[in-house]
């Protein structure tokens, strides 16, 4: 019987990224999907362009490519991890 040290259930954004992580970690993983066709969302995102790994996005002032009442809301975050990172 095989055993896993990780069983992610959906292979979208979230799932993938953790199985990612999880496999770095040296864990055994699984990703279980009731779908046909994963991470769809992923493909369909930002028409194609997923404007989270933009390598146009100026990673020094992120907050000048999204649209928000508070536009440094995102600065942190996409600071301390750039399209290069991802
Ligand atoms: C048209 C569109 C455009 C978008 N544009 C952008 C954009 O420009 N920028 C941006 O940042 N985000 C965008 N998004 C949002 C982004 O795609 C989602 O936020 C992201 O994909 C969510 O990831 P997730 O892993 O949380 O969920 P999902 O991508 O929904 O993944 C969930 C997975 O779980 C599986 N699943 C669900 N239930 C079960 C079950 N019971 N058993 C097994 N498997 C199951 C599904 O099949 C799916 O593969 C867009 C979304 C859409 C629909």
């Amino acid at each position: 019987m095989k055993t896993w040290d990780v069983v992610i259930v959906g292979a979208g954004a979230a799932g993938l990224f953790c199985a990612g992580v999880a496999g770095l970690r040296g864990l055994k993983v699984l990703v279980i999907d009731h779908s046909d066709k994963i991470a769809e969302k992923i493909r369909i995102s930002g028409g194609g362009r997923c404007n989270f790994t933009n390598r146009l996005l100026d990673a020094s002032a992120p907050q000048k490519h999204f649209i928000s009442q508070n536009p440094h809301f995102c600065r942190s975050a996409l600071s301390r991890y750039t399209p290069q990172d991802f």
